[in-house]
């Protein structure tokens, strides 16, 4: 079977599908593993490594995206790239199903089975290909870190003949995966941290962190299935507003992470909140692409309100490749050897990770969800 892996074309995205440890593996499992001549370079694994490992170089985008069996990639695709596929190809990668629905269409026509990293289920069995996971962790680790480089001030307590710093107050904002990265990470930096989720169930996992958690008595259901946040009323989200206000308040770093699969990111923070902020604080929005939770926040980009400085963060673990593309290399390289056990695509549809990952097989969008939206 050959397996294509691409240079990734959207703007700022550093990360590549496989590296070279990755496809060493799946070289001595038979895989014939084709690379687009550089790649890797912005993940700082050049063609050399790749040829280590096993894997063929091939100098001429069109022999890759042409002429493979399964391709391999990070960033959904731009409209255009649909058009380099060969029909009958499988494609594997982030595709951003739901907000792309009519491209899902097109690789439909154009017959190539297409599976969504975003699709795979939020299960332990699933969990080493579950790339949005491994992501969010490094987007997590990567925004407290963005924050501590912008903030004038410092994290730990400091006790020093200068005198005495307190430490740096860090409010969490949704404590999934990427909100409990962020929590650690800042407490591993020596920041008093606390958070805040509408899921209850995270209370636990926030404080075996070392945080506090901020409790808020919504009075509706908050959980949806699979575990994921419900989008709550308007009279509940009125309702964190007013409980988290005095947290915004008297932080020095806001991290906010809060997201409802397949709708805008709920709106938390007000214009209001940013102005009592103190002057020098800073809001690392990780909801930016979906919306944002602040109001004042402009994605993929940092601005001044207020004096406080608010980063509409974009596409954050591209900003640490290496590890990034490794994390996401395991994801993907697992849900390959799942999907063809013996270098051949056995697609069984009573399996749920396979029913639920593939978005498009035989001409036909089979996901209902993407089905919805075209009708
Ligand atoms: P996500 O990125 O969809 O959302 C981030 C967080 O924002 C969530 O914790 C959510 O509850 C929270 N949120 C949404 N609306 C909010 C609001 N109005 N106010 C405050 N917080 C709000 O979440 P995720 O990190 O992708 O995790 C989603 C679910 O999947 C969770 O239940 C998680 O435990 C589960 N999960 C399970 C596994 C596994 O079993 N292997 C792995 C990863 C995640």
């Amino acid at each position: 079977m050959k397996v294509g892996v691409v240079k990734e074309r959207e703007v700022g995205e550093q990360r590549v599908a496989l590296i070279p440890d990755v496809v060493a593996k799946l070289v001595q499992q038979g895989y014939h593993i084709c690379v687009e001549a550089g790649a890797g370079d912005m993940a700082h694994f050049s063609d050399d490594d790749y040829r280590a490992a096993g894997a063929d170089i091939y100098p001429s985008i069109e022999d890759v995206w042409g002429g493979v069996d399964v391709l391999l990639k990070v960033s959904p695709l731009r409209d255009r790239e649909v058009e380099w596929i060969r029909p009958g190809t499988t494609l594997i990668s982030f595709l951003n199903p739901l907000g792309n629905p009519w491209q899902m269409q097109h690789l439909a026509e154009r017959h190539i089975t297409a599976f969504a990293l975003e699709c795979i289920p939020r299960s332990s069995r699933a969990q080493s290909m579950d790339a949005l996971s491994s992501q969010a962790a490094v987007a997590g680790y990567a925004a407290v870190l963005l924050a501590a480089s912008n903030l004038p001030r410092f994290f730990p307590m400091l006790t020093t003949a200068a005198g005495t710093i307190a430490p740096a107050k860090v409010f969490v904002i949704g404590a999934g995966v990427a909100g409990l990265q962020a929590i650690a990470t800042a407490r591993r930096l020596g920041a008093v941290v606390e958070a805040f989720d509408i899921r209850p169930a995270v209370k636990e996992e926030v404080q075996s962190l070392g945080a506090k958690f901020v409790e808020v008595n919504l009075d509706e259901d908050t959980v949806a299935a699979g575990g994921y946040a419900k989008d709550v009323s308007e009279s509940a989200k009125h309702k964190t507003q007013e409980a988290i206000a005095a947290h915004v308040h008297s932080a020095d770093v806001v991290i906010t992470t809060a997201q409802v699969p397949g709708k805008p990111a709920p709106l938390l923070v007000t214009e209001r909140m940013v102005a009592s902020m103190k002057p020098g604080s800073v809001i690392v929005d990780l909801a930016a692409e979906q919306g944002g939770n602040c109001a004042c926040t402009e994605p993929g980009r940092s601005i001044c309100h207020q004096r406080v400085t608010i980063i509409g963060a974009i596409n954050l673990p591209s900003s640490m490749a290496i590890h990034a593309s490794q994390m996401y290399a395991k994801n993907i390289s697992t849900l390959l050897k799942y999907l063809s056990p013996n270098q051949e695509l056995q697609l069984n549809f009573g399996d749920d990770i396979i029913d639920a990952a593939c978005i498009t097989h035989e001409g036909q969008v089979r996901n209902p969800r993407v089905l919805q939206l075209l009708h």
